[in-house]
């Protein structure tokens, strides 16, 4: 799951994905045909509740660490997102 994740916020980063035929990287219309509808993926998906869910899950323990994991990657996220889907988990809590 974190290692989707990443690979998501790469993907809206570089504007790229890896899924191009022979492993090459598609780039423009090839990755928005491929990976470029991720904004709505994310919508639909709620990838970022699902991370919430993961972090209650976890033992408490655990979760430092998880978060730890994941709140950098969070935070390319929302940069990405630039506000559309940038509702703050930390102001509903
Ligand atoms: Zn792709």
């Amino acid at each position: 799951m974190l290692v989707d994740y990443e690979e998501l916020v790469r993907t809206l980063e570089t504007q790229s994905c890896r899924h191009g035929a022979g492993g090459r990287p598609n780039t423009g219309t090839e990755w928005r045909a491929c990976c470029g509808m991720s904004y709505e993926y994310l919508n639909d998906l709620s990838v970022l509740d699902a991370l919430q869910v993961i972090i209650d899950s976890t033992p408490a323990h655990e979760s430092n660490r998880v978060k730890a994991l994941i709140e950098p990657l969070d935070g390319r996220l929302r940069t990405q997102l630039s506000g559309s889907a940038g509702r703050r988990r930390s102001e509903t809590e």
